[in-house]
């Protein structure tokens, strides 16, 4: 059985010892739930690698308790010191210039030249980091390329026993991802994955930015597959009409009639309440009984970029027949 434990001080200085006894502890982040791990030890980072199923080529992201923590891990110039000032902790990953003396392991950047890093605004993932006092990779606590978990329960039923211990504190408030932006090329900046901080909140501060890159081979986001955030159903997006053996995820208030089963992400039209409920929803879809999940329009406005970016990457053509299989 997974160890799940409320996040009282003693459960924290216990995952903090786990953590830097090269164990790796799932923890409740703002944005999803992130399997842990020592970012400066080699093993430790391997085994978190193995218990994903995650490529080697996938790089990770380096979570620390405050800016002062990144700085001996990457060089920051201007303009990612006016990111992190406004944008941390919260849900915005820097890609940066790697430092040649940075403690992290080569593992962990899959031997890039560059590191992404973020301060989590999680109250137990800050507290956490502050225990461990080092800095620490956290994927989504997750099968690699499968529905990230948003609750304990969710990542139990993922990880099972690859996992040490798991704080519990309850549904994560944003739901998706962090936004990834890439400041590594000092001429230009470019969001890798839009997230939790909006493209138009970041572009009233660097200026017009670049669309992210869709494409497997995109050389800057190695790890941006197409096919990801999968459930074990096909998705069909922009869904106007339903089929009785469909489960529907629908938003607002003009839901199609006639599916298996509906869940609505956000009956009043909330683009922070649907992204809150995303992935939940997909899990649910998964044992509604349905033969496929149908999801409505989502507008591409504010959050509405990420849950997009989820759902095309949740709809793409599966790699191989074992990805769609995995956990079922
Ligand atoms: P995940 O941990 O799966 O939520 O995803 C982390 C994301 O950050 C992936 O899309 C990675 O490709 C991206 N990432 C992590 N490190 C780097 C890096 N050094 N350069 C570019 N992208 C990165
Ligand atoms: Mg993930």
């Amino acid at each position: 059985m997974v160890r799940i434990r409320p996040p009282e001080p003693e459960a924290i200085a216990e995952a903090a010892e786990l953590l830097r006894s090269g164990k790796l502890v799932a923890f409740p982040t703002e944005t999803v739930y992130g399997l842990g791990a020592d970012a400066t030890n080699d093993v430790a980072v391997a085994a978190l690698f193995r218990a994903k199923g995650r490529p080697a080529h996938n790089p990770l992201i380096v979570h620390v308790a405050a800016r002062e923590a990144a700085e001996p891990l990457a060089s920051f110039d201007a303009r990612a010191r006016h990111l992190a000032e406004r944008f941390w902790p919260g849900p915005l990953t820097l890609v940066l210039r790697q430092r040649s003396d940075s403690p992290v392991s080569p593992r962990a950047t899959a031997g890039l030249d560059t590191v992404a890093i973020r301060v989590p605004a999680h109250p137990v993932a800050l507290a956490l980091l502050r225990a461990v006092g080092r800095p620490v990779v956290a994927p989504s606590a997750n099968r690699s390329g499968r529905v990230s978990p948003t609750c304990a329960e969710d990542v139990a039923a993922e990880l099972g026993e690859a996992v040490a211990l798991v704080l519990d504190a309850g549904p994560c408030p944003i739901g998706v991802e962090s936004t990834v932006i890439d400041l590594s090329d000092p001429d230009r900046a470019r969001i890798l994955r839009p997230g939790g901080v909006t493209r138009s909140e970041l572009e009233a501060i660097l200026g017009p930015l670049a669309e992210a890159p869709t494409d497997e081979k995109a050389p800057r986001s190695p790890g941006r597959m197409r096919s990801h955030y999968a459930p074990r159903l096909p998705v069909r997006l922009d869904a106007r009409t339903v089929a009785a053996d469909e489960a529907l995820l629908a938003f607002g208030d003009d839901v199609p009639k006639g599916a298996l089963w509906t869940f609505n992400l956000s009956p009043s039209g909330d683009l922070a309440e649907a992204a809150r409920n995303l992935y939940r929803a997909l899990r649910l879809a998964d044992r509604s009984g349905a033969r496929a999940i149908a999801v409505v329009p989502i507008p591409t406005r504010g959050l509405g970029e990420a849950i997009r970016d989820r759902l095309a990457r949740a709809a793409a053509p599966r790699p191989d027949e074992t990805v769609g299989l995995e956990g079922a």
